[in-house]
This record gives structure tokens, sequence and C-alpha cells, in this order.
């Protein structure tokens, strides 16, 4: 048993740390006011390669796998606590790979080399106001006419709604195509959210401030056979290898969040004095942090499992089921876990803790959204009890 990265993964992620000290650091707080990436750290990523890493190098990525992927994400974590350009991130890897693994040649030549220059954002919509959890509750529609489709609906609750609708870009989006078949009758499709029809609306969230969040409604929107991904009727199975591939992201940065603010707990508490001698002395606290460090490191090794998962099925070596488990396994406490060491950081930072300025309460809100974003942890714990108990066990079947 051998549990390292590459030589080549441990470079990577040095230039990754480098370029994030350098230039999302300084000013990630920031973007809790302007509400946006800026320009200038979109061109340093795409530069990087980071944009769209897991498209195949024919369309101008670096075709990275998951395991490389988390690297990506994890340094990411560590240097925004604000979760946005994370989120950012992980949402092209993932439904990168999607696009990159189904989608037809004119749509991966039309859309990646956009999506890895910074230029258009890629994201994912399924959530609709009746279709969260349950995404059979979908009520969107798409139809053949003609030589493309037409599709209409609304979607809610989607991460890059402004960034598409306004820079450029789409969302893999699903929706019923043969209703009768329930989720065996969903195909799922490129969107452009700058598309005649779309009509996008804002939600303010409580963090992750620097990428937008948004639903759009779907008037007769006309899109291409080519906008097509997989075959039609198979968007339900999959979005799942999406959500997949999301979910073993999410975990590794809620883990580097968690640990990036135990680490800034851990100089403060060295240094903070109350009743004559440093706080991190009383076991009140350093218990706490022993606890914490412990479980977001168990979390991290969970992770990057669980993307070793998505790789071994991609190279034929492992089944969808096994992938399905890991994950959800992994992402299941990732952000109680993240969100009750970070709650403690603040609390030992006392009113500091509690202020604007303190980073660690920017990540508490970012992290907070992992426990819904990409797949409730509810939702987890049932992927899991079903894969140990198998179908009949979902109790309302
Ligand atoms: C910040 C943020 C960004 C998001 N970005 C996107 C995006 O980019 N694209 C996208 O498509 N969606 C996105 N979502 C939506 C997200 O995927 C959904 O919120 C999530 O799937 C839950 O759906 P829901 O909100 O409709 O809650 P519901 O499905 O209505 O569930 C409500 C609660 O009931 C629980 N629950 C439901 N069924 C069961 C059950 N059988 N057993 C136990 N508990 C159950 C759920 O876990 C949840 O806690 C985002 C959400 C957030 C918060």
């Amino acid at each position: 048993m051998e549990l390292k990265f590459t030589e080549e993964q441990e470079m990577f992620r040095e230039s990754v740390r480098e370029f994030c000290q350098r230039k999302i650091t300084p000013v990630a707080l920031e973007m809790e006011k302007t509400r946006e990436i800026s320009i200038e750290i979109k061109k340093g990523m795409a530069e990087l390669g980071l944009l769209g890493c897991t498209a195949s190098p024919e369309y101008g990525g670096s075709g990275l796998d998951a395991v490389s992927a988390g690297v990506i994400g994890e340094e990411l974590a560590r240097a925004d606590p604000t979760g946005s350009i994370p989120v950012f991130y992980l949402v092209q890897a993932a439904w990168g790979f999607v696009l990159n693994k189904y989608g037809t040649e004119e749509a991966k030549e039309e859309v990646f080399p956009k999506v890895i220059a910074g230029e258009y954002f890629l994201g994912i919509a399924t959530t609709e106001s009746d279709a969260g959890s349950d995404v059979g509750g979908t009520r969107t529609m798409i139809k053949k006419e003609g030589d493309g489709y037409i599709v209409n609906g609304e979607k809610m609750y989607i991460s890059g709604v402004r960034e598409a609708a306004e820079g450029g870009g789409g969302h893999l989006t699903i929706a019923k195509q043969n209703p009768e078949l329930g989720t065996r009758g969903m195909t799922m499709f490129y969107l452009p959210l700058t598309a005649d029809g779309i009509t996008p609306t804002y939600i303010d969230d409580l963090g992750r401030e620097g990428i937008s969040c948004g639903g759009f409604a779907i008037d007769n929107v006309r899109i291409p056979k080519y906008y097509i991904i997989g075959e039609e009727n198979k968007g339900f199975y999959i979005v799942h290898e999406g959500y997949e591939f999301a979910r073993g992201l999410i975990a590794v940065i809620c883990a580097a969040a968690g640990l990036k603010s135990l680490e800034n707990g851990m100089n403060y508490i060295k240094e903070r004095k109350c009743f004559g001698t440093a706080i991190g002395k009383f076991e009140e606290i350093n218990f706490r942090l022993a606890e914490h460090y412990t479980r977001l490191n168990m979390l991290r090794d969970l992770a990057y499992k669980s993307l070793w998962t998505i790789d071994r099925e991609q190279q034929g070596k492992g089944s969808r089921f096994e992938t399905s488990k890991a994950i959800a396994m992994a992402k299941m406490f990732a952000s109680d876990w993240a969100c009750n060491a970070i709650n403690d950081v603040m609390q030992w930072q006392g009113a500091f803790g509690y202020s604007k300025e303190c980073p660690d309460q920017a990540a508490w809100r970012a992290i907070r959204s992992f426990a819904l974003a990409e797949g409730s942890k509810e939702m987890m714990k049932m992927i899991v009890a079903r894969e140990l108990l198998g179908k009949e066990f979902i109790a309302y079947k």
C-alpha cells in the first residue's frame, strides 16, 4: 500500500500554491464586496491551466484525472476563504469532465477553448423549485423539433448564472423528454445562457459571494442537436457521474478549508493570552483542536480516496457503485466537520471572530453551502445505505 502523490502532482501543487499566495489570498475577502472574481485572477488561473482542466488536450485542456483536479481544489480552498474561487473552479472541472466524456465534437470545440481561457463559465443546472434532491421531479421539458430541440421550463439555485448569462457560456441541464418513462426519460444537454428565451434571476446567498447564484426561466429556447450530452433519455445517469466528480472535489475543499482555518486558529491561540497565559494551553481549546485536526485529516484521506475511485473507474478497474459509495461517504460529513472546526476557530478569536474582517467567518458561510450544494448530506447517507442494503431498502420506492 502506497498513499502518495506523484512527483508531477507535487510540483503542480507547488506552482498552484505559489500563484494562490501571490494573486488570490491578498484580495480574497474583497470578493465579498465586488461580488465577482476579477479578470486578472481568471486569466492567471487560465494561464496555469486550472480552468477546464479535465478537458482533453485536443480541446486545449490538460486532461487531468480526478486526484490531480483535487490537488488544485485543495490549494484554491486554502487560499480563498470566501469559497468563491473553489466553487468557480470545481463546477467547471466536474462538468467539464462530463462534457469531455459525453459531449459531441462540435460542442466541445465550441465551448472548451473559451472555458479554458477563462472567458466562458460552464455550470450545471438540474435544480428546480420542485426538484432538488428528487431530480425525478423535474418539470423542464425538451422536445425534438426539426433538426434541433425546443426547451421550456425553469431552473433555480444555480451557481454561475450571472457569469454565464453576462460573460458567456452555459450550463449542462437536464429535462424530461419522455415524461412517461420517469427518470429513464430525461435528456442532458448544454444550454447557453445567452440564448434567446433565457431570463435570469438572482438570489442573495449567505456566502461564496464572488460567484453568483440564481435561476433562469427557459421559454421556447431552441438548441441544436449537437448540444445533446450523451444519448437521449440517459441524462439521469450521466448527471450522476458529474455530481460524483463534483462531490469528491467538494470533500477535498471542505477538508482544506477546515484545516486552513485550524492553522489560523493555532496561530491565534498560541499568541492570545487570558488570565495570564496563552489560551492554547487550555484543554477546552487544545483538545478541540486535536479532535478537529484528526477528523479533518480523516476527511482529507477519504476525499482523495473517493477521487482515486473515480480514476480507477475511468481506467475500467472499478464499478459505478463503488464510486457512488466512496464519494457519498466522503461528502456526507464534509461540510459539518469543516464547519464545526471553523466555528470553533471563530470562537477562539472572541469578538474578532464574529467580525467581517475575520477570514474564518467567510469560510464558515461558504463551507455551509456544501451541506446542500451538489447533493445534500442526507442524500449521501441514502446512497451509502442503498449500496449497503440494496435498492429495495429505499423507503419511499
Ligand atoms: C449555494 C448553493 C449552490 C447551488 N448550486 C447549484 C447548481 O449550480 N446547480 C444545481 O442544479 N443546483 C444547485 N444547488 C441546489 C442544490 O443541489 C439543492 O439545494 C440540493 O440538491 C437540495 O435540494 P433542495 O434545496 O430542493 O432541497 P429538498 O430536496 O427540497 O430537500 C429539503 C431537505 O430535505 C432533505 N431530504 C429530502 N429527501 C430526503 C430523504 N429521503 N431523507 C432524508 N432527508 C431528505 C434534504 O436533504 C434537505 O435537507 C445549489 C444549492 C446551494 C445552496
